[in-house]
């Protein structure tokens, strides 16, 4: 078997660019970042497959593919200032740091977010920040945002999101319900009248919890009030 490297390059021709991704900061980025440290030990020889993989907590790392179109749909340039919500093993953050120069991350399981904070910090990503919380509250500290990122599919936009995102700003985002089919949506606020809406497709993604997502219940300060699907 090729060493990680090998494997990255073949996964961006393979399950990136061949699935017509074509965005050159998007694809460098996904040819940087070592997935295989961001999986488990037990994962690291399928960390390159076309496929999201186990993480702590009951959740998953993205495939690869999910996490560059999501990029490539928010429309980032080097100054984007970005939201990425549910930061799982940190992957997703990893390759928006790649991208542009400052991004928070936000996670509802502190295990997870401490975890994700490590390896980014050991990779010396100095410009990405995680935080734990509640991210269908969006993270008001460090708005407004040009891009939000969202890897938890909620039932409709979160209004928190809209408020905390520039003129301009977009929010990529799955919209739906498991079992009832989610789709991935470029939500961008216009400068007056209602957000436009692009559709990108059919996706499965994890449930958005918390105040705005699908049980609209609050994050207790000492973790979930219940495992995720
Ligand atoms: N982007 C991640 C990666 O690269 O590993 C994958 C994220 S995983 C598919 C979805 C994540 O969203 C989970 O870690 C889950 O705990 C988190 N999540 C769900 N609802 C959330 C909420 N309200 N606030 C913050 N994180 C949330």
């Amino acid at each position: 078997m090729h060493g990680y490297a090998a494997r990255r390059e073949a996964m961006v021709a393979t399950q990136i660019q061949a699935r017509g991704i074509s965005d050159r900061h998007v694809l460098d980025a996904m040819r940087r970042v070592p997935r295989e440290e961001f999986v488990r030990a037990s994962s690291r020889e399928s960390a390159y497959e076309d496929h999201p993989l186990p993480i702590a907590d009951g959740q998953t790392i993205s495939q690869p593919y999910i996490v560059a179109l999501t990029a490539e749909a928010a429309l980032l340039d080097r100054s984007s200032c970005v939201l990425d919500v549910g930061t799982g093993s940190g992957y997703a953050a990893a390759v928006l740091a790649e991208i542009v120069d400052s991004v928070v991350s936000i996670e509802r399981h502190p295990g997870l977010a401490r975890s994700a904070a490590a390896v980014l910090a050991r990779l010396g990503y100095d410009n990405v920040e995680v935080v734990i919380g509640d991210g269908s509250l969006g993270w008001p500290a460090a708005a407004p945002y040009d891009a939000i990122v969202v890897a938890a599919a909620a039932p409709r936009v979160p209004q928190p999101w809209l408020d905390q995102l520039s003129v301009g700003g977009r929010i990529i985002l799955p919209v739906g319900v498991p079992r009832y089919g989610q789709r991935l949506q470029r939500i961008t606020r216009t400068g007056i009248g209602p957000p436009r809406i692009d559709d990108l497709g059919g996706v499965t993604f994890v449930p958005l919890l918390g105040r705005y997502g699908v049980d609209g219940s609050p994050v207790s300060p000492g973790g979930p009030p219940s495992p995720s699907a």
